[in-house]
């Protein structure tokens, strides 16, 4: 771990509210006067959980329920990229679904607004030391909202274009909606200049849909865990190649089905493939992990050396949506996948 941890790495695929961090979940819990019990189990997807899917995403309810107000959640997202920043992540693409907190008067503009300070807070916070996580934000659609939603965060993100926001993303219960509900806003985006990632493949069943998905051509997907022998040639033959963004043990705990064992993910697949392919991992608190981890766990898994491994940290880099032309991608073009002094 220690050698994956001072690997300058990048994140593609993580939800803010499934990625804050333990501690303060807790206490944020325990000031609404839950026991610390109810908050581990509401709050994790363990080994051997056999709910269904859309059990399983009444994780997310805890840390919606004591994530409330700008500076609740600025706070929580400054320690999310110090958290990430201390695993030796150098830059990031952090993924949120725009919400209200009527409650306490905080809008859906008010909210990307307290994220985007987050970003701040953490930039100013790390000037002075070595280390600091970039960070740029992706809109999510969640999928139980429909087509006047998927418009409205549309028009959030190019809004914030300026502060950082790059694209859009689609999640949310993959038992819920359909496709049509928010092609035309995605379509939208991207005649604008966003990109568009979407998670695909999530659940048996949904060949069609994700058909539709690779004809639409998104800059990314993410976990393809179901993926038909159609489908998988469409995604081989699709020009230029979607990167994908995959998630070792988020699959393995919510898929065990297709991921029964680290060494059974569709990761070595893709990668033996040369089809390009970004470790992620898309919830670590939900999950219990960090892209560290993720990062050993495929060395060991896989059979990696040092050298794959710091080659699979720059293709990481390469999936990414930063413009290119932005002086972030000069300085991450020569750091990321060297090792760091931590
Ligand atoms: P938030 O968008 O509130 O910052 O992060 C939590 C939300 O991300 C969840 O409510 C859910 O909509 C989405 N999410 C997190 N992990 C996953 C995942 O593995 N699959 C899908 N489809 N959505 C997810």
């Amino acid at each position: 771990l220690s050698f994956t941890r001072s690997l300058a790495k990048v994140e593609l695929h993580a939800h803010l509210n499934g990625s804050v961090r333990r501690s303060t979940l807790a206490s944020l819990a325990l000031a609404q006067g839950l026991s610390p019990d109810a908050i581990i189990a509401s709050s994790q997807i363990l080994p051997g959980d056999t709910r269904s899917t859309s059990a399983q995403f009444s994780v997310f309810h805890l840390a919606h329920k004591c994530i409330r107000g700008a500076e609740v959640v600025r706070r929580v997202t400054r320690e999310i990229l110090e958290d990430w920043s201390e695993d030796g992540v150098v830059y990031a693409e952090m993924r949120t679904t725009p919400r209200a907190h009527e409650e306490v008067g905080l809008s859906v503009e008010g909210y990307v607004q307290a994220v985007l300070d987050g970003f701040r807070d953490h930039q100013e916070g790390s000037a002075s030391s070595s280390s600091s996580c970039h960070a740029r934000l992706i809109l999510s659609i969640d999928r139980r909202d429909g087509a006047e939603v998927a418009e409205r965060t549309v028009n959030l993100a190019l809004r914030h274009r300026s502060q950082g926001v790059i694209g859009i993303d689609l999640s949310g219960d993959p038992t819920l909606g359909q496709w049509s509900n928010w092609e035309p806003a995605l379509r939208r985006a991207r005649s604008e200049g966003l990109k568009v990632t979407i998670h695909a493949g999530e659940v048996p069943d949904a060949d069609e849909e994700t058909s539709q998905i690779l004809s639409f051509h998104p800059d990314r997907l993410g976990h393809v865990c179901y993926l038909s022998p159609s489908n998988a040639k469409k995604l081989e033959e699709t020009q230029p190649k979607i990167p994908l963004e995959l998630c070792l043990t988020s699959n393995l705990l919510v898929c065990p089905q297709i991921v029964p064992e680290y060494s059974a993910h569709h990761f070595a697949k893709h990668y033996a493939q040369e089809h390009p392919v970004a470790l992620c991992t898309d919830d670590t608190a939900v999950f219990g992990s960090s892209l560290s981890q993720e990062y050993a766990i495929a060395m060991q898994a896989f059979g990696f050396s040092r050298e794959e491994t710091k080659r699979i940290a720059r293709d990481a880099l390469q999936a990414s949506f930063l413009d290119r032309n932005d002086p972030l991608w000069a300085e991450l073009e020569r750091v990321v996948g060297q090792e760091m002094t931590m």
